[in-house]
């Protein structure tokens, strides 16, 4: 049912398989209004969406038992793959009892749904008892539905609930996890914490579900449709995502781009080269009549998105999904905090990061961020490990830079005797000789110019390995280079704390 293609970090290429065909994720569903849909789900399709959403509940309003007959692929006029959600929030909203889960779910069944969700009870950002009354009602109804969701065709949705109170996201996942029949997890409410761009608190909504649900398992979020958040959300393992962002825009003249969302009328140059940009000016929108322009802006917004998202994909093929995020982290400062975040996430991350990809290629770092890459934390902690057992024979420690030539410490042969060669470098920290060479000390490309954090992490490290030679009698000397700022400061420090300094040059 889902199979997972490729990884890195925790994200994944995957192939979700549907009675409509196959999706590959990550993967984006555009909300369609069955009753208002201003762009044509031919136009979505040759946008290269495959995979739509629309409301179950907004269908059985509108086209009650017709739907049944039509098929929903019908009344959409689509054939690709088509998620309903089961309109919860309408159902709360309208204070609609007159539908129970029941209803909602065969209507589902009925209609010929490809992916279908259960009547959940979104928590919103809501106080904490009346958040943890949305986790159990949920469950209780996720345990009712079992009966009817069993056997039948289409993919089942189960939502995970709690909202920003991740204890309460914890035992809704600890629960879903138990059931039976549900072949997608669903992670909800996260469109209020969205409309302020507190990506943060959904990254932590995310990280908290994923940690506990099945790997095996897809996983949706709701109501994501930024570029900003496909990147981070895909790296914490999120599969498929939906939303109306792109018609919602739209409708009130915004144009979606990289790092926030514009107003039609403050721009200047259209910063996008889209079948619908490439060929227009702000001024073609302006002209354009209310219809058409909404469709364009639309059109566009889509693009984006699914830009955003076939760039996330390419980085897992490479490998290099840290690196797209610190890119990411620089077009808005709240995604910075959620790249920051991601230090609380090392654990999760890099337990689901794979150890070699088919073509090796040189990590880019840049800056303090860069060390919590799991490939080059990873070695990191590797040496802090394996330190004290290296040092066990060891007479004297020879700390020098890595820098000059990145091949050096591999022809750098020179049989020291009982005295061990130990080189420093921003951002690796210390590569013992006999790993140097090893991925990635010498795979990593480093810009010249470093700033004080990263110096001040290598300046940390340098500090254990004195304290451990210390303890162990082992007397250190540190090699520099008086032209280089930071050499400098680590001979000053060195000095300071008792380590021979020696200079080079
Ligand atoms: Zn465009």
């Amino acid at each position: 049912m889902f199979t997972v293609k490729d990884m890195d970090l925790a994200g994944r290429i995957g192939l979700l398989k549907t009675k409509s065909g196959p999706i590959e994720t990550p993967s984006f569903l555009p909300v369609i209004d069955p009753a208002r849909q201003e762009l044509p789900l031919s136009d979505i399709e040759n946008a290269g969406f495959n995979q739509v959403i629309t409301n179950a509940y907004l269908i059985l309003k509108r086209f009650g038992d017709k739907a049944i007959d039509l098929g929903i692929h019908g009344v959409l006029g689509f054939k690709g793959v088509v998620m309903t959600d089961s309109g919860a929030y309408q159902v709360l909203e309208y204070g609609d009892i007159e539908y129970s889960q029941e209803a909602i779910i065969e209507y589902q069944k009925n209609i010929g749904s490809d992916i279908a969700v259960i009547l959940d009870v979104p928590t919103g950002d809501v106080a904490y008892e009346e958040a943890r009354l949305t986790v159990e009602e949920t469950l209780r109804r996720a345990r009712e539905a079992l009966e009817l969701i069993k056997d039948t065709k289409p993919l089942w949705v189960l939502p995970v609930q709690g909202g920003k109170y991740l204890d309460l996201v914890a035992l809704s996942a600890r629960e879903a996890a138990e059931l039976p029949y549900y072949s997608v997890y669903g992670i909800g409410s996260p469109t209020v914490f969205f409309e302020r761009y507190d990506l943060s608190t959904v990254l932590d909504m995310i990280h908290t579900a994923k940690r506990i649900l099945p790997q095996g398992r897809p996983v949706h979020l709701f109501g994501a449709g930024h570029p900003l958040v496909f990147p981070f959300a895909v790296a914490l393992g999120v599969d498929t995502f939906d939303s109306a962002s792109y018609i919602l825009y739209a409708r009130d003249d915004r144009y979606i781009v990289n790092h926030g969302v514009y107003k039609l009328e403050d721009l200047d140059y259209l910063p996008c080269s889209c079948p619908v940009c490439s060929r227009r000016s702000p001024g073609d929108f302006l002209e354009a009549d209310r219809a058409e322009r909404t469709r364009l802006l639309a059109l566009h917004n889509l693009y984006v998105i699914k830009n955003s998202l076939d760039n996330t994909k390419q980085a897992i093929k490479e490998g290099r999904l840290w690196e797209l995020l610190e890119e990411v982290s620089r077009r808005h400062p709240k995604a910075l905090e959620a790249l920051r975040k991601f230090r609380k996430y090392y654990k999760y991350v890099e337990a689901q990061t794979p150890r070699v990809k088919g073509k090796i290629y040189g990590v880019k770092v840049y800056d303090v961020e860069s060390l919590w890459n799991p490939k080059i934390l990873r070695f990191r902690l590797k040496t802090l490990t394996i330190l004290d057992s290296l040092l066990e024979t060891v007479e004297s420690i020879n700390l020098a830079p890595l820098a000059g030539s990145e091949k050096e410490c591999i022809l750098d042969i020179i049989d020291t005797g009982g005295s061990m060669k130990i080189y420093y470098e921003p951002f690796i920290g210390i590569i013992p000789r006999e790993l140097c060479g090893t991925y990635p000390t010498t795979q990593h490309l480093t810009p010249k110019t470093i700033n004080w954090p990263v110096i001040e992490d290598l300046v940390n490290v340098l500090r254990i390995l004195y304290s451990k030679a210390r303890a162990r009698g082992i007397p250190v000397t540190l090699v520099y280079c008086e032209r280089v700022w930071w050499h400098s400061i680590l001979a000053r420090e060195a000095s300071h704390l008792g380590v021979n300094v020696k200079v080079e040059c």
